[in-house]
This record gives C-alpha cells, sequence and structure tokens, in this order.
C-alpha cells in the first residue's frame, strides 16, 4: 500500500510538472539509504536555437503530421536531422582516436556514477579564453581534503552556460562555416591539465558547459586527443552546473545509441542528495 501511495504521489507530482519548464524535480525514494533530493537537468533542449559547432548541420524538425485525424484520435509526429556533435552531446572516444569506442560502445559505467564539480565561473567571467589549469583541479582537491576520486565524473562549470543560445558571447560569433572557426572564443581544458589528469588521476568521464572540451582557440584539439585516447568521453554544452554542489551527487548521462556514431545527443542528469 505504501509503495501505492508513493508510486501516486510521483504520478501526480509528474502529471503536475508536465507543462512547466522545470529544470528539477523532488524525488524521494524510499529504496535508497539516502533520501535523494533533487534530479536537475543538465541538458539543452534541441530546436531551431540549438548551438552547433560552426560548420556542422544545425538541428531540424519537420512535422509529419500534427492534429486530429479523421478517426477522432490526436495524431503528432515528427522527423528530425542533426549533426552528432550539437547542443547537449557526448564525444566518444573515436571522435579524436582512431578504433577508439564509438558512442554505442561506451560502457554504461563511465555514463552513471558519483560526480564532481569544479567552479572556475569567476576566472571566466573575465576571460573567455580561460583554460582550466591542473591548479585549478589541485585547488577543488585541497578545499575538500581529498584527491579527485578514483571513478570520478568530473564536471567544469565555466559560467557560460548562462549565454545559450546568444551565439556572440557563448562561441564569440554568430557567423558559420570554415573562416568563422577561427573566431571562437569560449574557455575550456588546457592541454596540460587533460594530460595530469589522465596520468595521475582515474576519471571515469568529463563534462563542460561550453561547445567544446577543447577551448575556442584550441587548433591541434590535444584536451580531445588526450581524454579520448584513454576512452573517456566528454560532454559538451551543458547546463545548470550551477545548481550543483562541488561533491557529493551522482550523473546518470544516456546519450543516443547511434551504432558506429563518433558522438550523439545526450540526456543528462545529475541527482543531488541531502547530506
Ligand atoms: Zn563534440
Amino acid at each position: 500500500m505504501k509503495t501505492y501511495i508513493i508510486f501516486t504521489f510521483l504520478l501526480f507530482t509528474l502529471m503536475t510538472c508536465k507543462n512547466k519548464t522545470a529544470t528539477t524535480m523532488p524525488l524521494e525514494t524510499s529504496s535508497t539509504k539516502t533520501k535523494a533530493k533533487a534530479i536537475i537537468d543538465l541538458s539543452h533542449a534541441y530546436s531551431d536555437k540549438t548551438i552547433y559547432w560552426v560548420t556542422a548541420k544545425e538541428f531540424k524538425l519537420d512535422t509529419v503530421f500534427k492534429g486530429q485525424t479523421d478517426k477522432g484520435f490526436y495524431y503528432a509526429a515528427n522527423n528530425f536531422s542533426t549533426a552528432e556533435h550539437g547542443g547537449t552531446h557526448i564525444d566518444a572516444p573515436i571522435h579524436f582516436a582512431k578504433n577508439a569506442q564509438t558512442v554505442d560502445e561506451i560502457p554504461l559505467e563511465k555514463l552513471i556514477g558519483p560526480a564532481i564539480k569544479i567552479d572556475i565561473t569567476s576566472k571566466c567571467s573575465t576571460n573567455p579564453d580561460y583554460l582550466v589549469s591542473i591548479d585549478d583541479f589541485k585547488d577543488w582537491e585541497n578545499a575538500h581534503n581529498t584527491t579527485i576520486p578514483s571513478g570520478s565524473i568530473v564536471l567544469l562549470e565555466t559560467g557560460f552556460s548562462k549565454y545559450y543560445p546568444d551565439k556572440v558571447k557563448y562561441l564569440g560569433t554568430d557567423e558559420r562555416g570554415d573562416h568563422a572557426v577561427k573566431l571562437l572564443h569560449f574557455p575550456g581544458l588546457s592541454p596540460e591539465a587533460a594530460k595530469w589528469l589522465v596520468e595521475h588521476r582515474n576519471i571515469n568521464s568529463i563534462g563542460i558547459d561550453t561547445p567544446s572540451i577543447d577551448y575556442g582557440q584550441s587548433e591541434y584539439f590535444q584536451s580531445h586527443v588526450a581524454l579520448l585516447e584513454q576512452n573517456i568521453p566528454a560532454f559538451e554544452n551543458l547546463t545548470n552546473l550551477d545548481k550543483l554542489p562541488s561533491n557529493g551527487f551522482e550523473i546518470i548521462a544516456l546519450p543516443m545509441k547511434i551504432e558506429g556514431g563518433s558522438g550523439a545527443p545526450l540526456r543528462i542528469v545529475a541527482i543531488v542528495y541531502d547530506k
């Protein structure tokens, strides 16, 4: 009976949340010892405003049918098309490493589990070309009196999500095409810090609230190469990282399972627990 009441409550909550653009949803679970506090949506929605790499094909939604059928029931269906790398998405290891895992081959253990957040918003607020450094990770470790736990999902909060989907502020340009690549300005992870993470820590995956794990001015994408060569996937264009604590939460990051894909649209959520 108790289960039934909880289920009914959840169902009611889901129904009442249906038309809101809520990013968080309260969750009560009796199956875990710890009470879940909230589920936070870290994905942007896909639409004609979705931000893509300046050379990538953008999201397109075509209505197949929408309305009342002649048989009396309502029916809606669409077709969509998109590049793999746009909006909130995952980079599979094969994106920058020959013969590495494709998106359908990434073990779920890399995508679901405990996470930490590195907050570099203040440094990025004055420098759109900021590179997250080894010291930024060491500062987190000193503040928490621990090394980055083995098996962590590491999220980098630059604060740039607040500019999304304003292309000039978020990407540095609203131009598109090959010539626009050199106009990109947004923070990313320095190659030195990427190599340090790979060589000295044991992380499962990494994410950032900018279009790329390498910064906008990158030419050789060395952070991508360092991470993806080691089968560490990268989540890009995340949002709502400001709603997360610096540790003690979990991530569920489930990309579309494209066979042979180098990346894919990603639905990613955080579960934040009461302490
Ligand atoms: Zn990508």
